[in-house]
């Protein structure tokens, strides 16, 4: 991991509770995030990648303190994210935004899009008179390859790769130094996807951005990832270099998701591996290994004991017992 990172995470927790009976007592707990650990250099992108349901979005969304994480540590230039009062939270969420998968549910209908985008610059004051936040709205939208009089528009009026451009929009209107792109293009076409990775891509080099891109599929991290993490069932079970994860990957659920992604060359094959059965339940996950439940080289120990992250060569972290 990186000796000055822009965001550190340690240990992150984050179990919900399920209620039940009466009382409406504690009955059990999904174990959303169970001890995950990464750094985030500035200006890179790390890429959080899994199945559905496997922690991503709530790992995303706990740095962010959109919802309170159960335990660990979350440490962004230093500052201790956890123990923020709202003052400095607010004072924070200026360097740290998100951009959501759907972006028409996070645009208000109502608001135009000059309103949108208008309201980050006000909750944060970054504009002093109504010309200057005219003229930044404006840059805003060029900035992202959409037109001044779109401000004047609604959000249905435009496309859903339009209206990612407005969520992006909104997360540069206050100059944040790291934002969380939360599958921002799982709902868009396969063109469409591409122009807003080389959108992300471009904004990235002209603003020193930092990003952390959570993606259920593997080949959409691929271009855009300095390092990539794979996640299963709340934990990370592999960390490396993209180019190192992609060509030499060590964890057998990276392997089997890696065997699902196409390659270009058609005369290079790479046999598929398909995993039996489902994603466990987060409720009652297996033991020791979370895996060892689909794992095609699972042994005994892997049922008792949970494997720890170790660096398997220089940069390139594994879970595995067999493979650590
Ligand atoms: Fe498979 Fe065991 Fe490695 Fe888990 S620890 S991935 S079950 S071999």
């Amino acid at each position: 991991m990186s000796d000055t990172p822009l965001l550190r995470v340690r240990e992150l927790r984050k179990h919900f509770p399920i209620s039940g009976g009466v009382l409406a007592r504690e009955v059990a707990r999904v174990h959303a995030v169970d001890g995950v650990s990464f750094d985030i250099a500035e200006g890179e992108t790390l890429g959080l990648v899994g199945e559905s349901g496997c922690g991503k979005s709530t790992t995303g969304r706990c740095i962010l303190r959109l919802i309170e994480p159960s335990g660990g540590e979350i440490l962004f230039r230093g500052q201790n994210v956890r123990q923020l009062d709202r003052t400095a939270l607010r004072a924070l969420r200026r360097d740290m935004q998100i951009i959501f998968q759907d972006p028409f549910a996070s645009l208000n209908p109502r608001h135009t899009v000059g309103g949108i985008i208008g309201e980050a610059i006000d909750i944060h004051r970054l504009a002093r008179t109504r010309a200057e936040r005219e003229a930044r709205i404006v840059e805003l939208l060029e900035t992202v390859g959409l037109r001044p009089d779109h401000m004047r528009r609604f959000p249905h009026e435009f496309s859903g790769g339009q209206r990612q451009r407005i969520g992006i929009a909104r997360a540069l209107a206050v100059e944040p130094r790291l934002i969380v792109c939360d599958e921002p293009v799982s709902a868009l076409d396969v063109s469409i996807q591409a122009q807003v990775i080389n959108l992300l891509e471009d904004l990235q080099d002209r603003f020193n951005l930092t990003y952390l891109f959570i993606a259920h599929d593997l080949s959409v991290v691929e271009h855009i990832s300095t390092r990539v993490a794979v996640m299963y069932l709340g934990r990370v079970v592999e960390i490396a270099p993209s180019r190192g994860l992609y060509d030499n990957p060590r964890h057998p659920y990276t392997e089997a998701l890696l065997s699902a992604v196409p390659i270009p060359d058609p005369r290079v094959k790479r046999q598929r591996i398909m995993l039996q059965g489902d994603v466990p339940n987060p409720i009652n996950p297996p033991s020791g290994c979370h895996f060892h439940t689909r794992c095609p080289i699972a042994e005994k120990h892997c049922r008792q004991e949970a494997p720890a992250l170790r660096e398997s060569s220089p940069g390139h972290w594994v879970a595995c017992h067999l493979r650590g």
